[in-house]
């Protein structure tokens, strides 16, 4: 069994820290398996680079490497404030003005980028920097702003996020900046694309039609963080099966929800994507003190190792990779955990009653992990076009790699962030699983144990002019 190989998966945020073709090939070097550009930040002109420059770096290793766009949704944020900056005491009374021409001159009027007009009503919460300070809707002043009671003694800065708890968005959460950065995106080599503020399955759907329309093949992750989404677990799980895949976003959950429910949330999400067999990452402050400082705390460690064990398919890097100063660094110690986690604790088990092993890639995929573990198996090998057989897989969570062939780029680089995958992009013929691993030996990439000559590999395949997936073969190699 390959101990080298990481199961549990990287994705590094990309921003100022990492925004060079040479840091980006640093990231892909020393593990980050995905790059997540936040359309928060940045220009599309910045974006088309960052593109270009992954793809280049993924070339270099020889890897498959995913990219993500993070849509920003509602979140709202204020606008530039003089001198970045605002102090606030208990009690102030705060405008929150959406005209677009509207300036801040340093008074308790300040520019907010959404017409919260529209939406609050007088009662409602508001929290601005990450919570930090608190505030109550007393009035709608006009059509175009708000006044808010401030709560506590405080500061804000320019572009700082709001969170909105309770305010209902009407089902209608996709802002004029999401619908512009979906057709920009539909036109780049973007694999996923994540919504944030994902309040209903509903709000999925609408994406995965404007995508459809746009002809993007990008793959859909929900951000489960407001208070909506995990209001009840049939709602959470109505967004899970709607989407590809989701991400537990610790950051805004928290402050829309309360810190305390976040890690109860994390395990009944990573558990709902492994049952559906859906995409699970799970996001923010896993390595936080590493913006700063070169190694990270044992409650880091550790929150990392939690995630590995209870079979999250990623873990995210945000801050410490776009903003830090030692972005490189976290990415490798995120991986020393990883390796380490998955080398001496079996991911937790699951109860299974609901999940897709009923279907044909599930049973098929089931009988090929248990088979692959009693025989000991060094490897597991999909043949795969759409990427469901070696999703099927995963989901299963062998104590061993998967590695995956197909003939389709995007799905390869899709896997690239699918617990235990490596995919590798080969034209296709019925026997390109066997010549893979032929080809991984040779190149040292896939090792036999000590002693053995032959690799053992479990190959699943299918015709893939019928049914799909319907053979499990035991290959010498
Ligand atoms: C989060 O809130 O945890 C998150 C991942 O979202 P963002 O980084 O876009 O705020």
């Amino acid at each position: 069994m390959s101990k080298l190989f990481k199961r549990t998966k990287i994705l590094a945020t990309i921003g100022p820290a990492t925004n060079t073709p040479e840091l980006i090939e640093a990231a892909i070097m020393a593990g980050a398996n995905g790059c997540r550009l936040n359309c928060s930040h940045g220009s599309d002109a910045e974006r088309d680079e960052q593109i270009k420059w992954i793809r280049a770096a993924a070339e270099k290793k020889g890897r498959s490497v995913a990219i993500l766009q993070d849509l920003q949704g509602p979140k709202i944020r204020l606008g530039i404030l003089k001198d970045n900056h605002l102090d606030l005491h208990k009690g102030d009374e705060l405008i929150l003005e959406s005209h677009p021409d509207f300036e801040h001159t340093g008074g308790l009027t300040v520019p907010v980028q959404y017409n919260l007009a529209e939406k609050v009503k007088p009662g409602e919460p508001i929290s601005m920097f990450d919570g930090k300070v608190k505030a109550v809707v007393s009035e709608i002043v006009s059509a175009t702003a708000i006044k808010v009671e401030i709560k506590n003694d405080g500061f804000i800065m320019s572009k700082k996020g709001l969170n909105l708890p309770d305010t209902d968005f009407g089902g209608d959460i996709l802002t004029e900046k999401d619908l512009h950065d979906i057709e920009y995106g539909a036109s780049q080599d973007f694999d996923y694309v994540s919504l944030s503020f994902v309040q209903s399955a509903n709000d999925i759907e609408r994406l995965k039609q404007l995508l459809l329309s746009y002809g993007s093949t990008a793959k859909v992750i929900a951000k489960i963080e407001t208070k909506k989404a995990i209001a009840s677990d049939e709602n959470l799980e109505a967004i899970v099966k709607a989407a590809d895949g989701i991400m537990v976003a610790r950051g805004d959950m928290a402050v829309e929800a309360g810190a305390e429910v976040v890690p109860i949330v994390q395990r009944k999400l990573i558990a709902l994507c492994r049952t559906y067999g859906k995409l699970c990452i799970v996001a923010t402050q896993m390595l936080s003190s590493m913006v700063d400082s070169p190694e990270p705390t044992r409650a880091e460690v550790s929150d990392v190792a939690t995630a590995v064990i209870q079979g999250a398919d990623v873990v995210m890097l945000s801050d410490e990779t776009a903003n830090g100063s030692y972005p490189i660094e976290a990415i490798k110690e995120m991986k020393k955990v990883i390796l380490y986690t998955q080398n001496h604790s079996r991911v937790a088990a699951i109860s299974r009653e609901k999940s897709s092993a009923s279907n044909v890639y599930g049973a098929i995929s089931t009988a090929a992990a248990r088979l692959a573990e009693k025989i000991d198996a060094d490897v597991i090998i999909c043949q795969t076009a759409s990427g469901a057989t070696a999703m099927a897989m995963a989901a299963e969570r062998p104590n061993l790699p998967i590695v995956t062939v197909t003939a389709n780029e995007r799905v390869a680089n899709q896997l690239a962030l699918i617990y235990a995958n490596s995919a590798f992009v080969r034209p296709y013929s019925e026997e390109f699983g066997f010549e893979l691993a032929r080809e991984l030996k040779n190149s040292g990439y896939l090792k036999t144990k000590d002693g053995e000559k032959d690799l053992l590999a479990v190959i699943v395949s299918g015709d893939r002019d019928k049914v799909g997936t319907d053979t499990i073969r035991i290959r010498n190699v």
